[in-house]
């Protein structure tokens, strides 16, 4: 199959990315063993959630890519941390690397931007918009946990509400 050019910088990086988005959904997949383990069953569905979602970005981009032509190589993909102190640290985490992913998206925008190339930055809208709403999820869950500082009552009720995510 042949499709609209990418140069071989751009390629790389996006292929890179790929095994990073990869990464998160196995990130999110620890935490939410974790939280399943230690009776947060809400938090554990949210973080499964999330990681399906992980995988549905590296689709995207797989999907850009070999619609272009080109043979994406997986790369491997690193074992992620698997022990936690408790949900506060499990969120901080989430929320910070969130912060990593959206730096990597706007580093790639730049290059896109460098290269002229108008596929790849179009596809990457779509990223730059999502990490915007990614944040704030994050966000707003360490929040609120700073909020109700270690009170069970009200970390079960969070942990309820996160459970009805849709
Ligand atoms: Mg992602």
């Amino acid at each position: 199959m042949e499709g609209i050019n990418i140069s071989t910088k751009l390629f790389a990086a996006i292929n890179k990315q790929i095994g990073f988005e990869l990464y998160s959904g196995y990130l999110y997949k620890s935490m939410a063993i974790y939280c399943k383990l230690n009776n947060f069953k809400g938090m554990a569905a949210w973080l499964n959630m999330q990681a399906h979602e992980e995988n549905e970005h590296a689709e995207k981009m797989m999907e850009h890519l070999i619609d272009r032509g080109y043979k994406v190589v997986l790369p491997k993909i690193d074992e992620p941390p698997s022990n936690f102190k408790s949900v506060t640290e499990i969120f901080e985490k989430a929320f910070e690397h969130e912060k990593h992913v959206t730096a990597n998206i706007h580093k790639l925008y730049k290059l896109a931007v460098a290269e002229e190339d108008y596929p790849g930055q179009i596809m990457l809208q779509w990223f730059i918009k999502e990490q915007v709403e990614e944040e704030a999820n994050a966000g707003e869950i360490v929040d609120k946990l700073k909020m109700i500082n270690g009170n069970l009552g009200a970390i079960f009720m969070l942990d309820h509400q996160l459970g009805m995510r849709k």
